[in-house]
């Protein structure tokens, strides 16, 4: 396999966001080349440490009313008990970095709800 080849499946096995970072990380490092950070173990957790330091990840809510009560949709997920509103809250998890203008939102490993209003609130991270 020649080195193109091969930067391109490191590419791939670790996706275009973190080899973005990789990228940033070797410019304000002249002395690191790609290959010390994906072969090397110690400069891999080197990188990580770096990237997870760039990184945050912050969870953002919508509660909508149902317009119903828990005869039409149940009782509370959270306490079990009967509601005479019940609410659906969405939870979405917004990743953000600093070598990357955007920011991404995604419902995935996240939870939403039905229940009351404050027992949805209680459930917010
Ligand atoms: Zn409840």
């Amino acid at each position: 396999m020649s080195i193109m080849q091969e930067f391109e499946s490191i590419r791939k096995e670790i996706g275009e966001t973190k080899y973005q970072a990789i990228e940033n990380y070797l410019s304000e490092r002249p002395e690191l080349f790609l290959d010390d950070i994906y072969y090397k173990e110690s400069e891999w957790n080197k990188f990580e440490e770096w990237y997870n330091k760039e990184s945050s990840e912050t969870y953002r809510y919508r509660i909508t009313s149902t317009g119903g009560n828990s005869i039409k949709y149940g009782n509370c997920e959270i306490c079990g008990k009967p509601a005479t509103e019940i609410f659906h809250q969405v939870e979405e998890r917004s990743y953000k970095n600093s070598f990357e203008e955007v920011i991404h939102f995604t419902q995935n490993k996240c939870t939403n709800y039905f229940g009351h209003k404050e027992c949805l609130e209680s459930k917010q991270r």
